[in-house]
């Protein structure tokens, strides 16, 4: 049940600020080792603000984060040390999140040094590993990002994230930055990496193809809160929520011929400093029923693992 409201300052100094933009309001949901979860939604539905929170990047206003039993969001400074070398970060930018001035050997050593791993001949040692683990080499270790592509700079950051041996990478849209001839590349590497060393991965994207290729199941997000979860099967196949049905009409298919029926969708996401009452979606939803402008629909079992927040499924 993890919250991160942002307050807003206001424009009128001697008037206290009670507003907040509710980026995620109030999500639950587990992740199973060795899967990979996909979150999916539009943008600021609360993406990016999940992964911060899960990574503890940031403190959440309310609510907990689990791992192997212990709860992260409140844990010491000195023992967050420990917690963030199994939890690492892909970010969306392979532009922006790596240093300019430092050369790919310091870039990777890095999280070895702050996390004071093994001495320096071995520290490059593992640099050298983790360059061949992601398709690059040892001639690439004193050059500077500025001299890579997009896709080797994203290979340099899974490398990074790698180097401390995590067991779970969250992937903050991994591949939006890259061309889409360089994404197949990307995803495919994680892919493979997942294989070799076990790895969980929460991989958020709008990107529905990208999500389906990669993903076991699937979390849609509204509004900072999840309507949707369930495996890829039944997400792509038997999408309940409205607001599911909704995005996956507006993917594009292989063939020109295939018929598919598009749901537009009235207006824009809603602001999250005011979320509409009741169900989130209501404003826009084809299916609107009186209920749903008042009652919040609570996120219900509906098969082994599929489940919705929707009034049009509750029991
Ligand atoms: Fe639409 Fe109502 Fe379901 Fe919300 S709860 S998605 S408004 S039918
Ligand atoms: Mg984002």
């Amino acid at each position: 049940n993890i919250k991160k409201h942002f307050p807003i300052s206001n424009p009128l100094p001697f008037k206290k600020s009670t507003q907040s933009v509710k980026a995620v309001d109030g999500v639950s949901f587990d992740v199973y080792p060795g899967e990979t979860l996909g979150i999916v939604g539009e943008s600021g539905c609360g993406k990016s603000t999940m992964a911060r929170l899960i990574n503890q990047l940031i403190r959440p206003t309310d609510g907990k984060v689990l791992f192997k039993g212990q709860d992260l969001a409140n844990l010491a400074e000195k023992d967050l040390r420990d917690s963030r070398k199994s939890i690492q970060m892909v970010f969306q930018n392979p532009y922006a999140s790596l240093d300019p001035r430092k050369t790919i050997r310091q870039l990777l050593s890095e999280p070895l040094e702050i996390h004071r791993v093994g001495d320096r001949k071995s520290r490059n040692e593992r640099v050298m590993e983790l360059l061949e683990v992601v398709g690059l080499s040892s001639y690439h270790a004193d050059r500077y990002p500025h001299e890579f592509s997009g896709g080797q700079r994203q290979r340099i950051n899974i490398a990074r994230a790698l180097a401390l041996n995590p067991d779970v990478i969250i992937c903050d849209e991994p591949v939006s930055a890259l061309d889409v001839s360089v994404q197949a590349q990307v995803i495919n590497l994680l892919k493979d990496l997942q294989e070799e060393f076990g790895l969980t991965y929460i991989f958020i994207s709008h990107d529905l193809n990208v999500v389906r290729y990669m993903c076991d199941r699937i979390a849609v997000m509204y509004l900072g809160k999840i309507v949707e979860i369930g495996t890829y099967k039944e997400i792509y196949e038997n999408p309940l929520h409205p607001y599911t049905k909704a995005l996956l009409s507006a993917v594009p298919t292989e063939s020109p011929y295939e018929k598919k029926e598009r749901i537009i969708l009235k207006g824009d996401v809603p602001s999250p400093v005011n979320p509409p009452p009741g169900c989130h979606f209501h404003k826009r939803c084809p299916f609107a029923m009186e209920i749903c402008k008042t009652a919040v629909p609570e996120l219900e079992q509906q098969d082994a693992r599929q489940q919705v927040a929707c009034h049009l499924y509750q029991s």
